[in-house]
């Protein structure tokens, strides 16, 4: 395969493997440029999207690369235009707002150089309430405040959100929520938003990422206009993960002006932050100050009784029943971060509706113990023997030639274990199966990971047949 097409196809994997909002943030505009050696030059459209590509897909990228040709591949990422700084050739780090003021007239609110306003309220200097083309992000309909179990650690932070519902801009501005991964920071975030669209009021929430890279379209497609329209016209602004936009000096300066021009007119902010302010090392002084002359509070790791009130919160939903004891233990002894609780807990579902009955102590003892464990080295051939076992075919028949329907579906399926399970590259699992091509792996381990999309009952099939693998 020419190097141009094993990147399109892994392009057109990755945009299959990633959520939407990460796909389009970070890998939609990049292209093929050349080859070096084994090294895939692939060309981005600015220094932001370089790094992030580097800093946060790199594994992923180069594995299903390597995947596609066959052999390890790795990447670099170039930046064949940045647009962030398109006119400032010899300046590379030129604030943005210099940039903004040189593309365009830029109008009355948004020229005020530290916004301090001049007391005329927001919307006077919104010449025509357009209606914004940016597109919004989603809100999980589950972050909830209904959802969200409250206990000590964490009352301080669900009533400051609730007050922000209810008064707006008055007590808590800005709110900041800052604290570990899977502790509930989106999630209150996510409520408060909902609670405010609820209300009436315009509100957007984002990932700083997604601000940054609504940001860049701008510049690049010269619709600055549309971007503060559709940020700095809102009553709350709610802005997740904000440690991601540190370093990035012209969109700091974007977000000083947007949040300046927010407070100045009696706009609530939300921002939530996996760290105190104080210990985001690259943000500007000046930001950290404005963050922290509102509320910060942290979210800490829920106490036992809440862990358990957040188990028995997902049993009802998912109408199962888990014995006390079971509750008990897993709150004990799983996880502290709340996502990683989520993993285990959905593990026990899935077995406990497989086996239509409540789990008895002893399985989901060894259901924990299976998760906290690290990964083992599971073989190629031991997946193939499961999945032949449990779809009732004979192993041999798996890397036969017979193309019967029952015996095409278990290799597919043993096809995309052995990808997701197993660190082996496609060839390598190729020959395994009776000496198939990687694109022909690859076309079935697909074929699984798009059903396994919508299809319930498969999922709880390749659930078992984890399970059944990851306990010999
Ligand atoms: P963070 O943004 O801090 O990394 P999330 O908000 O994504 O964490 O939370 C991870 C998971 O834990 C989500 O599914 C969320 O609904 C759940 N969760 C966190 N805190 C609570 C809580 N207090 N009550 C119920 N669910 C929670
Ligand atoms: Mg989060």
């Amino acid at each position: 395969m020419k190097a141009k097409e094993a990147w399109n196809a892994a392009y057109h994997q990755l945009e299959l493997q990633l959520d939407r909002a990460s796909f389009d943030t970070w890998l939609r505009d990049a292209e093929f440029l050349r080859e070096e050696g084994d090294t895939y030059i692939i060309g981005v459209h600015s220094a932001y999207a370089r790094d992030m590509l580097q800093q946060r897909l790199y594994r992923l990228i180069t594995r299903v690369l390597s995947d596609v040709c066959g052999s390890r591949t790795e990447v670099r990422f170039d930046v064949t235009r940045d647009d962030t700084d398109s006119t400032g050739d010899d300046e590379p780090d030129m604030p943005l707002f210099k940039l903004l003021a040189q593309q365009q007239a830029v109008s009355p609110m948004l020229s005020d150089e530290d916004g301090n306003g001049t007391g005329k309220p927001l919307h006077e200097y919104v010449r025509s309430p357009q209606q914004t083309e940016l597109p919004d992000y989603e809100l999980n309909p589950r972050y909830t405040f209904d959802r969200f179990v409250v206990n000590g650690s964490n009352a301080v932070v669900y009533e400051a959100a609730k007050a922000v519902v209810e008064y707006p801009a008055a007590n808590y501005n800005p709110f900041l929520v800052y604290g570990g991964v899977g502790l509930g920071k989106t999630h209150i975030l996510q409520a408060i938003a909902q609670g405010c669209v609820q209300r009436g009021l315009r509100t957007i929430y984002v990932p700083s990422e997604v601000f940054t890279n609504d940001l860049i379209n701008a510049i690049r497609t010269r619709t600055t206009a549309m971007f503060r329209d559709k940020y700095r016209t809102v009553d709350v602004l709610l802005i997740d993960d904000i440690q991601f936009i540190g370093g990035k000096e012209s969109t700091q300066e974007e977000f000083f002006h947007t949040f300046n021009a927010l407070v100045n007119f009696n706009k609530q902010i939300v921002i939530a932050s996996d760290r105190h302010p104080r210990e985001l090392a690259t943000l500007e002084d000046r930001l950290r100050s404005r963050f922290q002359g509102g509320l910060v509070s942290d979210i800490q790791e829920p106490e036992f009784e809440t862990r358990v009130a957040i188990l028995q919160m997902w049993m009802r939903e998912q109408n199962i029943e888990i014995p006390s004891d079971v509750i008990d233990m897993l709150a004990r002894r799983a996880p502290r971060n709340i996502r990683e609780l989520e993993g285990v807990f959905t593990q026990i579902l899935a077995q406990t509706r497989i086996s239509g009955s409540p789990l008895p102590m002893s399985r989901a003892e060894s259901t924990l113990s299976q998760f906290s464990r690290p990964r083992e080295r599971v073989t190629i051939e031991r997946i193939i023997d499961i999945v032949a076992q449990v779809q009732g075919v004979p192993s041999d028949a798996i890397t036969g030639k017979g193309r019967a329907a029952r015996i095409n579906r278990a290799r597919q399926i043993a096809m995309y274990l052995s990808r997701d399970l197993t660190e082996y590259s496609l060839p390598q699992i190729g020959d395994v199966f009776g000496g198939r091509s990687h694109t022909t792996i690859l076309h079935g381990a697909n074929k699984i990971s798009k059903e396994l999309e919508t299809d319930r009952v498969l999922e709880a099939r390749i659930q078992r047949i984890k399970h059944a693998i990851a306990n010999p």
